[in-house]
């Protein structure tokens, strides 16, 4: 049986040029970047080497940018340290941000008091850009906003330049995850001015266990995790060199190949959509996902006009993987935070989301296969006409 991987928002596939240049580091670099001899210093140009890359590619200074193990390490460092040590006393948020910045927030509203604000969301997931524009002028308590770029469950993307301006203007802080954007889309941090991003090496096809937190110079926030006082003090820890090499190499192909890459997976979302549209006429789609210019080109969020509680088990009969919530609640039969933030309790019992997302490895059979095999399921619970 073929396999197919329609999952690419959960994970992605490594891809082989990051192998090799993580396996000739593997071979031939084994000092710990913090020893002062001849290993640990090649040890450390590599280190810096992949720093200055990915500086370079965010448009920042090698200085702002630091190592951390994920994207939930990146989120979590700064939300907490700019309640703990910046003095941040609102979020402005959502509650359709990924959990590792959701779970966070709400700890830290319970335990510290913070005020936090959830910004009310319209039937397409989009945030109320009014409600933002004039909470953000309250500047009585020093404020963070944590909105991200794009949503990994329905795709959205926000409009961060706006959101950034607004925030520079109201003397806010403003973090952004930027973990299903970075390498996929041109991003100056610089120029956005923003304060914060995140980002995570196996959402483009580099390896797990590697991510980079950026944190603008004049922010001073403090570490999650102390220790060593390796990344300039910022996060503890030997640090992943091999990890980091696969990283950097990993957006190097991205921003690389960005324009062909992103021309290959639209193409790809846009077939699917035909297809689906066709085989199943009374598809929807959630969110903005079939909107290929305000969603994620390689998220597909659809709205499979019944309900089908084993559709997840029926497609891994098949060998087909995608997801049926965002990664970290794959496999679960309660609907996700995203769906039950935009759609009512009743809405959620007659459709069935499926979230199927792309990466450049994938290719028009792969889809075919996919629209077959949730044909036949629309066809047991609809009579479509085959
Ligand atoms: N933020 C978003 C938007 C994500 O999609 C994910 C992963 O699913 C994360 C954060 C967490 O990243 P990591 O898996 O590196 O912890």
């Amino acid at each position: 049986m073929q396999k197919v991987y329609l999952d690419n928002a959960a994970t992605t596939k490594l891809d082989p040029a990051v192998i090799e240049e993580m396996v000739h580091a593997m071979k031939n670099v084994y000092g710990n970047p913090s020893s002062t001899h001849i290993f640990g210093r090649e040890a450390k140009a590599l280190l810096e080497l992949s720093r200055k890359k990915i500086a370079s590619f965010v448009n920042v200074s090698p200085a702002e940018i630091y190592f951390t193990s994920s994207g939930t390490e990146s989120n979590n460092t700064v939300i907490r340290s700019c309640v703990k040590d910046l003095g941040v006393e609102r979020i402005i948020t959502t509650s359709i941000e990924h959990k590792c910045v959701q779970e966070t927030i709400k700890e830290l509203e319970s335990t510290l008091k913070v005020e936090v604000i959830r910004l009310n969301l319209d039937e397409k997931g989009r945030i109320d850009y009014n409600q933002f524009s004039e909470l953000i002028t309250d500047q009585s308590k020093k404020t963070l906003v944590s909105l991200m770029h794009a949503n990994n469950e329905i795709g959205n993307l926000l409009n961060i330049e706006l959101i950034s301006k607004l925030c520079q203007e109201n003397n806010a802080l403003f973090h952004t995850d930027t973990v299903q954007t970075v390498g996929h889309y041109p991003l100056d941090f610089e120029a956005l001015g923003i304060d914060f991003a995140s980002c995570s090496a196996h959402k483009i096809h580099g390896p797990k266990g590697s991510g980079f937190l950026y944190a603008k110079k004049s922010t001073h926030i403090k570490p999650l995790i102390t220790g060593g006082g390796q990344e300039r003090n910022m996060r503890s820890g030997t640090e992943n060199v091999y990890g980091i090499v696969g990283l950097a190499k990993a957006l190097e192909l991205c921003v690389e190949n960005m324009d062909q890459y992103q021309k290959k997976i639209k193409d790809l979302k846009a077939y699917a959509m035909d297809e689906l549209k066709k085989e199943i006429p009374t598809i929807e789609f959630n969110g903005l996902s079939d909107d290929l210019d305000e969603s994620l080109y390689t998220v597909l969020s659809l709205k499979l006009p019944f309900q089908d509680s084993l559709i997840g088990f029926e497609l891994e009969l098949a060998g087909i993987a995608v997801s049926q919530g965002s990664a970290c609640s794959s496999g679960a039969a309660t609907a996700s935070s995203v769906m039950s933030a935009i759609y009512s309790e009743d809405e959620l019992q007659n459709f069935t989301p499926l979230r199927v997302s792309f990466s450049h490895f994938n290719t028009k059979d792969d889809i075919d296969i996919l629209v077959k095999k949730l044909k036949s399921i629309a066809e047991k619970h609809l009579n479509v006409e085959a």
